[in-house]
């Protein structure tokens, strides 16, 4: 570069003093320098004509090679052709990179969908078409909540929250199941990565159906054997004495066989129907007043001293027996679980985080290793204990079930020796203000 732009600056002034040497000589220096500077004006005005009508006429993906140039002017052209040499092989490299990138998703049978900043569809693969029916290219750029209008995926989209993925039946077939997972990249883009989870989905279903229906079957079995045998307990004076003792244990066993029956049924239900269709104001010291009731008359003979804290005017919109079945599960294991005298308190709070339905006691507390584990099926702590106090292991499954139709969930924090606390959490849009409000109260036998 240096060296062609010295030989550049070298040639001029030669030339220069060569005019004003031939300007000298014929007595016309000026008019002669005058002449030689237009001479060079007129040269450097055609090669940059030249490198004009070189780069309009360029093809940028097929660089044509430059005009035949010399001295700086061929460095300039050579220096440009590079450039663009070197840009042409980059954008090849990248688009093979894309190519495969999109060849690959081509063949997946995962949809996999870039979204905009805006909302707006960038770009899918052949999956995509096919599962939510989206159409190449007429759907470019459109909003992706205009093509799927379900409410729940809108929703979903506009809250942002992609943590978890949402499960839905496929806007182009109802009949399929679709899983949605939605990532943000960049600035604001989201990459959406849709499966067909039908199969999946029919096997959860037939699981959860088989469990409801066995037991549901079992339920009229299990009622006759209890029923026959209380009879039997009930004219005790006329049993031979060795079969005392069977019998009332079957009739213990049989009666956990009930519960376990009816908590199972309880359960299938709350996966199986749709979402807390059954909605009301609830005020929720009414409810916790009638729980309490319940698990005084319960377990009298422990005579624990039940306090309730709670402001009346709090109501809460949610299905009546379902929460109703979720804190008497809760008071009624403070109950259970509290030996006697022991105390237990029942707290309602409005709060930042939402509605908090506390349900504290004093009793044994839990293990901090078990906590994590307390809301799965079948749980239990202490075998031992739990079938003593007549357990079914289904409880907080079903608390933690009712509280997630509430959009709500599950806090548990326990010490053990000291005491344990379970906080229902509902979300603040749960909450109903008294004003103008026909509440409903829980009245005996609401509870499911
Ligand atoms: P269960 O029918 O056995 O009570 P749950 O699902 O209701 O089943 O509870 C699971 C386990 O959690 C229980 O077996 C018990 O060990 C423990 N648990 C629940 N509530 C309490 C409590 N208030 N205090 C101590 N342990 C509890």
């Amino acid at each position: 570069m240096f060296s062609n732009w010295h030989d550049a600056i070298k040639r001029l002034l030669i030339s220069f003093f060569a005019l004003l040497l031939t300007g000298w000589l014929i007595g016309e220096p000026a008019l002669v320098v005058l002449a030689g500077t237009l001479g060079y004006l007129v040269y450097h005005l055609r090669q940059l004509r030249r490198l004009y009508n070189w780069l309009r006429d360029t093809d940028f993906s097929e660089p044509s090679p430059p005009p035949e140039s010399k001295g700086i002017w061929g460095y300039i052209f050579d220096g440009i052709y590079l450039l663009q040499r070197r840009e042409r092989q980059a954008l090849l490299e990248l688009k093979s990179i894309i190519d495969k990138a999109q060849e690959s998703t081509a063949a997946l049978e995962l949809a996999v969908v870039m979204i905009n900043n805006r909302g707006g569809l960038e770009w899918w693969n052949p999956a995509a078409e096919q599962l939510i029916g989206l159409q190449t290219p007429k759907d470019k750029n459109q909003l992706v909540i205009n093509l799927i209008r379900e409410p729940a995926f809108i929703d979903y989209f506009n809250k942002a929250k992609f943590n978890r993925p949402l499960k839905l039946s496929s806007p182009s077939n109802p009949t399929n199941m679709l899983e949605f997972q939605i990532t943000t990249f960049g600035e604001g883009e989201r990459l959406m990565l849709v499966r067909d989870i039908s199969q999946l989905h029919r096997l959860e279903m037939m699981r959860k159906d088989f469990v409801g229906n066995v037991s549901h079957e079992l339920r009229t079995p299990i009622t006759v054997i209890t029923g026959y045998l209380e009879t039997m307990l009930d004219d005790k004076q006329n049993l031979p004495a060795r079969w005392i003792k069977p019998i009332e244990q079957m009739a213990q066993q049989s009666h956990r066989m009930e519960n376990i029956i009816r908590d199972l049924l309880t359960l299938s239900q709350l996966e199986t129907r749709a979402s807390s269709k059954q909605q009301s104001a609830i005020q929720l010291c009414s409810l916790l007043r009638e729980v309490k009731q319940d698990a005084e008359q319960v377990f009298a003979d422990k005579a624990h001293i039940i306090t309730l804290d709670c402001a009346d005017d709090i109501y809460v919109n949610g299905n009546l027996s379902e929460l109703y079945s979720a804190i008497s599960n809760l008071v009624l294991n403070a109950a259970k679980y509290t030996q006697a005298h022991g105390s237990i308190v029942l707290r309602v709070e409005k709060g930042t985080r939402g509605l908090l339905i506390a349900v504290s006691d004093n009793g044994p507390g839990i293990a901090p290793h078990h906590i994590p584990r307390l809301t799965e099926r079948f749980y239990r702590v202490d075998e031992s204990r739990s079938a003593d106090t007549g357990g079914t292991g289904l409880g907080l499954a079903i608390v933690k079930h009712v509280l997630a139709r509430h959009n709500g969930k599950l806090e548990i924090s326990s010490q053990p020796g000291k005491g344990s606390q379970f906080t229902c959490l509902l979300p603040v849009e749960r909450i109903v203000e008294p004003s103008g409000l026909a509440p409903i109260t829980p009245t005996p036998g609401t509870q499911g």
